[in-house]
């Protein structure tokens, strides 16, 4: 099986850092602008989507420029944070379950987010998690929505390894509808944890195949995905 994590309300929580130092760099940027995360939806989406919200409320003419640009000063300044003390907070379980499926010989690890790759791996380096078990990864670098990202880390995954890896034996985990959506609509299995923006209730309404409320319970997690395993390879 290959296990893609979403970051923020998955595996961590940055309490703002990140939001923080989109509009510190975009006012860089642009100090003439106002921008704003008003009707600004983040939930899922993909930063470089984001940016593109955030200059739309700005009435900034977007520009792959920009984007490039964004990107580099974006990260520059998420680092400048967390160096400043802004925190990036690991979230029960999660460590435990990313070192238990990355000790299993069969499958891989990754990492399917709305983050550009170098704040991503911020973020998680800054929570504490190291960066080793998250081999076959999927970024808003490399596409414009959720869905797009899955086939990129399934080809990853078999490029680095030279084995075959189908979308039924991937799992995605993460806190909102959107990575519901970009499981199913790839023909992935989404395991959604309700500790992002989004209850458990609303979750269950996008119908992942497994909801918890959080990871605390990893054994179980853990325990799924084998069952699922052994249920692909049966079929
Ligand atoms: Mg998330």
């Amino acid at each position: 099986m290959l296990v893609l994590f979403d970051i923020d309300g998955t595996l961590l929580r940055t309490a703002g850092a990140g939001i923080d130092a989109m509009l510190a760099c975009a006012r860089e940027l642009f100090p003439a602008r106002t921008f704003s995360f008003d009707n600004v939806s983040i939930s899922g989406r993909l930063d470089r989507l984001i940016w593109r919200d955030l200059q739309t409320n700005a009435q900034v003419e977007p520009s792959t420029d920009h984007d490039a640009v964004f990107r580099a000063r974006y990260g520059h300044h998420l680092e400048q944070a967390f160096l400043a003390g802004a925190q990036s907070m690991p979230l029960r379980g999660a460590q435990a379950l990313v070192d238990e499926l990355h000790k299993r010989s069969h499958g891989g690890v990754g990492l399917l987010t709305g983050n550009y790759e170098h704040t991503g791996r911020l973020k998680v380096a800054k929570a504490g998690f190291s960066l080793d078990p998250f081999q076959f990864n999927a970024w808003a670098d490399d596409g414009w929505h959720r869905r797009d990202l899955p086939p990129i880390a399934i080809a990853r995954y078999c490029v680095m390894t030279g084995r075959a890896m189908s979308p039924a034996q991937t799992v995605i985990i993460g806190d909102t509808p959107l990575d519901i959506d970009c499981a199913h609509f790839n023909g992935c299995r989404a395991i959604a944890v309700a500790t992002g923006a989004h209850s458990s209730d609303e979750l269950q309404s996008h119908t992942p195949d497994l909801l918890v409320k959080d990871l605390d319970d990893w054994r179980s997690v853990a325990q799924w995905i084998s069952d699922q395993t052994q249920s692909e390879t049966l079929a």
